[in-house]
């Protein structure tokens, strides 16, 4: 049995503001693969077809998919998660399977397991209840960050993801600098996945203790 899971980003997530009240978005729609299936992330209820055959590109159907996990429940990152009946589904900090719930201490910090490579972790900030997704793979950790990263340019420019909305910009901060440390690679939530370098976690380090 492979062991070892690989992510997949099947779509860059993107962000722009088309007008003064008007914006385009999308999230970064994430595969992983390995001893579960897992998907991060659902794009907008009209990217249904979209996910089913970036999935089928990987030889997977959506009753295939072992778990769903929407990092926070905004609209573009829950679109679809009717899609995958068979799977247990994480939104935030609710981990259910039809109407049975499964109460679980992120709001205590602690980590959810789903296997020895991949694990969901409560990064709050961009919602009280938001997760990520650290994932071992050949190229080293992968985190699926959801909108606690907007894009690789808000490193250098904060304002983006303040911006996108931060219900607590104080723990964002510090989970930004948390997840730098513990991740090679970051999927963010509305560009495309970058690798994470010394250089930016010092500079998430310095922005966390501002
Ligand atoms: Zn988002």
């Amino acid at each position: 049995m492979n062991t070892m899971s690989e992510t997949i980003v099947l779509y860059d997530g993107y962000s722009e503001m088309n007008s003064d009240d008007e914006m385009s978005a999308n999230c970064s729609c994430t595969l992983i693969t390995g001893p579960h299936n897992v998907i991060v992330d659902t794009m907008t209820a009209w990217d249904s077809e979209l996910i089913i055959n970036g999935l089928k590109k990987h030889n997977i159907s959506p009753n295939d998919i072992h778990y769903v996990v929407s990092t926070h429940g905004h609209s573009d990152h829950v679109g679809n998660n009717n899609l995958f009946m068979k799977a247990k589904h994480i939104v935030g900090y609710s981990i259910s399977h039809k109407d049975k719930y499964f109460i679980y201490p992120f709001d205590k910090g602690e980590e959810y397991v789903i296997n020895d490579g991949v694990k969901v972790i409560p990064t709050p900030g961009h919602t009280m209840a938001h997760v990520s997704v650290l994932v071992t793979t050949k190229e080293g950790t992968v985190a699926i960050a959801g909108d606690l990263f907007e894009k690789f340019e808000d490193i250098e420019n904060p304002d983006m993801w303040k911006d996108a909305g931060s219900e607590d910009p104080i723990q964002q901060r510090k989970n930004r600098s948390k997840v730098a440390c513990l991740a090679d690679w970051i999927v963010p939530g509305h560009g495309p996945k970058f690798q994470v370098t010394d250089q930016i976690r010092d500079a998430l380090k310095k922005q966390a203790s501002e």
